[in-house]
């Protein structure tokens, strides 16, 4: 019984890293799940605004907008004759909230329109003055509310004054508790009563839910999770808790007329305004804020907090008397309330990983029985249908379980479908198991080898891909620079890595068109999948300087890896990625629709020096390759080192694992752990950086709202955010960007844009914010 504890312990430890893993691209900023119109998992319930993922009062606005004018158009969306029935029931009267409403109205729709607070609330909580931008300046406000940048009081003024004028149906002060739907039928629970309705807009935005330290006294009468009037508290002993904006902000202001102390927990505050930073080091300097790093609150007495610093080797108490304590760590989802719902977030890890690897080994193991007919007499005398059932029903059950919601199911098919793929690319009769002997075979079809088939499926996926890429970033958004990004990549994949090998070379050969010289030279002549060197440059093309080249590819890829590549890296940083390269291809491609999923945080970083060891890896064995016909006692080493190189970097870490990973950590996993040209390039590229020469660099200006649209759909994990909240410059001195200019595109405050001096160094590194503290 003990050791059945054991092991389901650490079955339990398992399955909690890789869910963590799996989860870390979305935990910061989680959002329900979505379908077509903001329709959520829940048939009928609609969801707009900030909890929908639009980063700006515009687009919440917008989405307000399109949703009615979408249940509008429903059948029998509007009235029927039950006067207790409405046809929408909005809730949260911000941007999203009152737009909707507007249109509700508009529309003839019958609908209530419930705030918890007061109307704007989200604004109101501004601070006094604040200038809200009507950004992006490229669309126009759709609906019947009023935006333009203004201050925060003269744009609430004259939202009330639409309100007044529209006579909206508006509830204010009424807290919406619950929704549940019966026979069809919506039920919502408020705070002051219940309300029936066909179907519901929900947009009560992210920012309602402080969120809470979760520390003893915690909930005492002078423990506040909100600051509304700074002003107000004279020569008193002030305890703020935070590091960003807002907490920053409040300590500031009310170091004017208080004695505060600011305690953070990380070492070093970074996300933060650059002018906040710099606010913030006047008042440490005056001695105006005492700066806590490293400290956690562990206790809030009755006079005193009690905190926890991290001091190295060892925690120091430290008690700090306060009058009042105010704790701005940011908002969470309201995942409780979400969840009472009943809506389904994104990303969401549930379901059995034990099942899943069961189900997916079955899977395999009836592709065996079916397929090999081994000569192995345990099996042999199953039935080959026998096998192909239990696969069909193992792959059925991964069906079903994953529909009802157990992602883990989703990527036991995507294993077996990749697994599949290039576990039979890798030759015949070198096929891995359970397709040794016969896959290669069964996936060749009109007298074409699988690895064509494979590359016609590569195409197709990127072309297919590609356009929805294209259209989703380029065409819809008008952006050039995305729009010729995507038409290079789809370029680039059809010409030199689908046509030239595949058919050109050939013709090429054939009729002569390269001079009778090489044409005739079987050196040259029957190589054609050298031709991928063309583009690939070495160690990505692996091979460039060994298997007995004709010395023309020798002197092309020492050229395209040693002279051209650096080139390009100096002007382009690491654009080769997200330009041309038929595996970043691939990921900005068919990955594109999960970019968001990229791993984030420190730990992701950390985790890129896997592409030096597969570089030191590919560097050695090329060495070692090279130095065998010289020295013959490296020929062991040197065969026993590609053939393991083949087998791992060619076909686990550059095809099955990435891209069995595509939908649930984004397509750069191989880009950006286990690429060794990837990291050639982001040395040279840092290099350039650190010398000044550099031409690529991502610059910010002062507009960054912290909406963290560019952080969540950076392929390569970047916190972009972090930089542009501080105007920090990117560059690969300080971050593996490939430029692929989605965060710029993403940007609906067009803070961020491609810099183009060299003037890395000079670049807004602005205070020292441990001055003053202790
Ligand atoms: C510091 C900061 C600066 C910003 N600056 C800008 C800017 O300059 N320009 C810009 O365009 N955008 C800016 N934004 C973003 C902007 O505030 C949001 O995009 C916008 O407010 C989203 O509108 P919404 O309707 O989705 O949600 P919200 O405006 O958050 O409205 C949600 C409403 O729902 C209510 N509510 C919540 N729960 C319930 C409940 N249970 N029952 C009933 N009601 C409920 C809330 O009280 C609130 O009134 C900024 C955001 C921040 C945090
Ligand atoms: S920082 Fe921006 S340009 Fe660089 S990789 Fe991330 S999204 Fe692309
Ligand atoms: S820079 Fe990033 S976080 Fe700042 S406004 Fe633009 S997308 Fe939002």
């Amino acid at each position: 019984m003990v050791q059945t504890a054991k092991t389901l312990s650490a079955a339990a430890r398992i399955k909690q890293r890789v869910v963590s893993l799996l989860h870390s691209g979305s935990s910061q900023f989680e959002r329900p799940y979505l379908k077509k119109h903001n329709e959520s998992n829940i048939p009928g319930l609609f969801i707009v605004g900030d909890l929908a993922g639009a980063p700006v009062i515009k687009y919440a606005m917008a989405q307000g907008y399109e949703v009615i004018e979408h249940i509008a158009r429903l059948p029998g969306a509007v009235g029927n004759a039950d006067k207790n029935l409405f046809d929408v029931v909005i809730m949260g009267a911000g941007a999203g909230g009152l737009n909707a409403a507007l249109q509700a109205q508009e529309r003839g729709l019958r609908y209530i329109l419930i705030e918890k607070e007061q109307i704007a609330n989200t604004i109101e909580n501004f601070p006094e003055g604040k200038w809200v931008y009507a950004e992006p300046d490229s669309q126009a406000p759709k609906g019947k509310l009023w935006l333009d940048g203004a201050s925060k009081e003269d744009l609430t003024r004259r939202w009330h004054q639409i309100v007044q004028e529209n006579h909206l149906n508006l509830h204010i002060d009424e807290a919406v508790l619950g929704c549940k739907k019966e026979d069809g039928v919506f039920c919502v629970t408020t705070s002051k009563g219940q309300y029936r309705s066909k179907r519901i807009v929900l947009a009560t935005g992210q920012r309602g839910n402080p969120r809470k330290l979760e520390v003893p006294g915690e909930d005492r009468e002078r423990v506040y999770h909100r600051l509304y009037s700074p002003r107000k508290y004279k020569n008193e002993s002030i305890l703020v808790v935070g590091g960003g904006n807002s907490a920053i902000e409040a300590a500031v202001t009310l170091s004017e007329q208080n004695k505060v102390c600011l305690s953070y927990r990380g070492s070093e505050i970074h996300r933060a305004f650059k002018d906040n930073y710099q606010k913030l080091n006047e008042a440490i300097a005056a001695g105006r804020i005492e700066l806590l790093l490293n400290s956690t609150v562990s206790e809030f007495g009755d006079k005193e907090a009690t905190l926890r610093i991290n001091r190295g080797s060892e925690d120091e108490i430290r008690r700090v008397p306060y009058n009042h304590a105010f704790v701005l760590v940011g908002a969470d989802i309201p995942r409780e309330f979400l969840k009472s719902l009943g809506l389904r977030m994104e990303n969401e890890w549930e379901g059995s990983l034990l099942r899943t690897a069961m189900l997916t080994l079955l899977g395999l193991f009836g592709l065996w029985i079916g397929g090999s007919r081994t000569n192995w007499a345990a099996i042999d005398w199953i039935p080959g249908w026998t096998g192909w059932l239990v696969s069909a029903a193992a792959l059925g059950a991964l069906v079903q379980f994953g529909r009802k919601g157990d992602r883990f199911s989703w990527l036991g098919l995507s294993f077996f479908v990749w697994y599949t793929v290039y576990g039979v690319k890798f030759g015949k009769g070198e096929e891995f198991w359970p397709y040794r002997d016969w896959g290669y075979k069964l996936f060749s079809f009109f007298d074409r080898p699988w690895s064509f088939w494979y590359t016609v499926l590569y195409t197709t996926l990127m072309t297919v891909f590609g356009v929805q890429a294209l259209k989703r970033w380029g065409l819809e958004r008008k952006d050039k620079f995305q729009i010729w990004r995507y038409v290079s990549l789809i370029s680039f994949q059809w010409v030199f890595f689908f046509l030239v090998p595949e058919f050109l070379f050939q013709s090429a050969v054939k009729y002569q068109w390269v001079g009778a010289k090489l044409a005739s030279d079987p050196a040259f002549a029957e190589q054609a999948w050298r031709s991928y060197g063309i583009v690939y440059a070495w160690p990505l093309f692996f091979y460039t300087f060994f298997y007995n080249p004709h010395e023309i590819w020798v002197a092309w890829g020492v050229l395209l890896t040693f002279v051209i590549i650096p080139i390009l890296v100096l002007f382009h940083g690491k654009r080769y990625c997200s330009w041309i390269c038929g595996c970043g291809g691939l990921a900005e491609t068919f990955g594109d629709r999960w970019r968001h999923l990229a791993p984030k945080g420190n730990a992701s970083v950390h985790w890129e020096w896997m592409n030096l060891a597969v570089l030191i890896a590919a560097g050695l064995i090329t060495m070692l390759v090279l130095a065998k016909d010289t020295y013959a006692a490296v020929t062991g080493p040197a065969d026993f080192g590609i053939q393991w190189y083949r087998l791992i970097a060619d076909v686990w870490l550059v095809g099955i694992l990435p891209v069995t990973l595509y939908p649930f950590l984004g397509g750069k996993v191989w880009c950006r752990y286990w690429c060794p040209l990837a990291k050639l390039m982001q040395m040279q590229s840092h290099l350039f950086s650190k010398l000044r020469w550099s031409r690529f660099k991502i610059v910010a200006n002062d507009k960054c709202i912290g909406c963290y649209e560019c952080s969540r759909n950076c392929q390569v994990g970047i916190d972009v955010m972090s930089f542009a909240l501080k105007e920090d410059s990117i560059t690969n001195a300080n971050s593996s960007c490939i430029g692929c200019g989605i965060c710029v595109t993403v940007c609906p405050m067009d803070t961020l844009s491609f810099g183009s001096e060299t003037n890395f160094g000079k670049a807004t590194k602005l205070v020292n914010i441990t001055v003053g503290s202790k």
